[in-house]
């Protein structure tokens, strides 16, 4: 059976002018687009034989793409013209790949709503008061509302597999060093990492292996030879050893997405896995929120030092050098980020690395290592990828403090801090609106991440499902 990247291999002028027209047509709905691309040079000369021939995609506008522009959503960067592609652009495109779209991202990566970002929040296709979910909304709205098979974003907290919960589709995040981040406009460099939507989980280990791979511009990508993905994904449960994640399940208070939760895992015993409960120690589990804010702003706050005014996008004219980059930086930069860098300066002042920076380095590790002993001898682990279903756009009462926010809104952290993959795939609908169940596995384990999903996904029946706006 072909997979859907595989059936766009004909008819691909008709599919890309249809995708790039459609994309036009639901902007006014979704607003997930921030620059449009035009198809017509990649479609003189693309790669007819290659794994992603013809497939229209979109890519997260943090991701720089030679001579387009380039925004990540902020102010800062508007006009901001890339020399060069991100490593995975040219990836995408030596496979056959054509770009429609650069896609509308939360400003920076910083955020999980996409309201945030520099042209307006992004809708959700269920329901257009809702919000997509963030920082990679746009990509996962034009998934979902079927404008392209595919997508890319990042996910440095869970910026991908949240918003695939939120739109009712998957969302992988592979291994850390697993995809070459470079020419990613970068957030936190310890806990970004590249990843993708589909529709499918086939489409997501086909869209793997074009990818994944070792790339010498990026230090922190890895050898690991690149398996063909898609030989591993027979979607055959027996034997598999799972469990569920006891923590995030014990504080959801939604009881819809609980009982779908447990239909779809007694399900998934019935086909012969085995499945228990795993806990990690609350504390650690209470701390993940703090100890990730406090990694990702000094690291956003250092990494974003270069975004001065001077070399790229935004430039307010001033007197001096220095009062370019004030005035720059204060126009530039939304509230949100400029909170973010207050907290990261802080956090690295020399008097305070020491007891935050540091400290929530070493708070990290033990995370991982509680991690690392609950993943022993089993396949993967399973979570509600959210308690809730997609918040409405208006809505700003969140108790940031409760069990329910700490644990189960932020669970998929333990991804970025660990690098293990992580993906989210619909389980089902709750009001109308899609919910996702998560997996976390071993290291460079994405084949039989991909298989026990694709498992799961026989057992929805969730796959190919697109949400029209029109
Ligand atoms: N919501 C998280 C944050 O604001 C995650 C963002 C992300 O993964 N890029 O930092």
């Amino acid at each position: 059976m072909a997979t859907m990247l595989e059936m766009m291999k004909s008819n691909v002028e008709k599919n890309v002018s249809e995708a790039l027209k459609k994309a036009q047509d639901v902007q006014g709905k979704l607003n997930a687009v921030v620059t449009f691309v035009d198809p017509t040079e990649q479609l003189e000369n693309y790669n007819k034989n290659g794994l992603m021939a013809g497939v229209p995609i979109v890519l997260k506008d943090n991701v720089c793409t030679k001579g387009i522009e380039t925004t990540a959503s902020s102010g800062i960067l508007q006009g901001y013209v890339p020399i060069y592609n991100a490593h995975i652009v040219d990836r995408l495109q030596a496979e056959g790949a054509i770009v429609i779209a650069k896609s509308s991202m939360d400003e920076l990566a910083m955020g999980g709503t996409n309201k945030t970002a520099y042209t307006g929040p992004v809708h959700n296709p269920y329901d257009l008061d809702r919000i997509s979910g963030g920082s990679s909304g746009g990509s996962a709205a034009l998934v979902a509302a079927g404008v392209v098979p595919f997508a890319i974003g990042s996910d440095t907290g869970d910026s991908v597999r949240k918003p695939a919960s939120f739109c009712g589709i998957c969302g992988v995040k592979p291994t850390y060093g697993r995809i070459s981040r470079y020419g990613i406009i970068p957030y936190s460099s310890s806990l970004d990492h590249v990843g993708y939507f589909t529709r499918s989980v086939r489409d997501a280990a086909v869209a793997l292996e074009v990818l994944a791979g070792r790339d010498d511009r990026d230090m922190t990508s890895s050898f690991e030879p690149v398996p063909h993905y898609l030989d591993q994904v027979k979607g055959n449960l027996k034997g598999k050893k799972l469990a569920i994640l006891k923590n995030v399940v014990d504080v959801i208070e939604n009881k819809e997405i609980l009982d779908c939760f447990n239909k779809v895992v007694e399900e998934v015993k019935k086909q012969g896995a085995e499945v228990k409960e795993v806990e990690l120690n609350e504390d650690l589990m209470k701390a993940m929120l703090p100890t990730y804010y406090l990694i990702a702003n000094c690291e956003a706050t250092a990494n974003h030092s270069n975004l001065d005014g001077i070399r790229f996008g935004l430039q307010k004219e001033a007197k001096s050098c220095e009062d370019v980059m004030i005035a720059s930086r204060t126009e530039g930069f939304g509230s949100l980020i400029k909170k973010r860098f207050v907290i990261g300066s802080y956090g690295l002042f020399e008097e305070n690395q020491d007891k935050l920076f540091r400290k929530a380095q070493k708070v990290r590790r033990l995370i991982v290592e509680e991690l690392k002993n609950a993943l022993d001898g089993l396949d993967g682990i399973l979570a509600p990828a959210s308690g809730t279903v997609a918040p409405k756009i208006e809505d700003q009462n969140q108790d940031d403090l409760s069990d329910s926010y700490l644990v189960a809104e932020n669970h998929m952290v333990l991804g970025n801090f660990s690098g293990y993959p992580s993906a989210t795939i619909p389980m089902g609908e709750v009001g109308g609106l899609p919910i996702g169940l998560n997996i976390t596995c071993h290291p460079f384990d994405e084949g039989n991440m991909f298989d026990i999903l694709r498992g799961i996904e026989l057992i929805t029946g969730l796959e190919d499902k697109i949400k029209e706006v029109l």
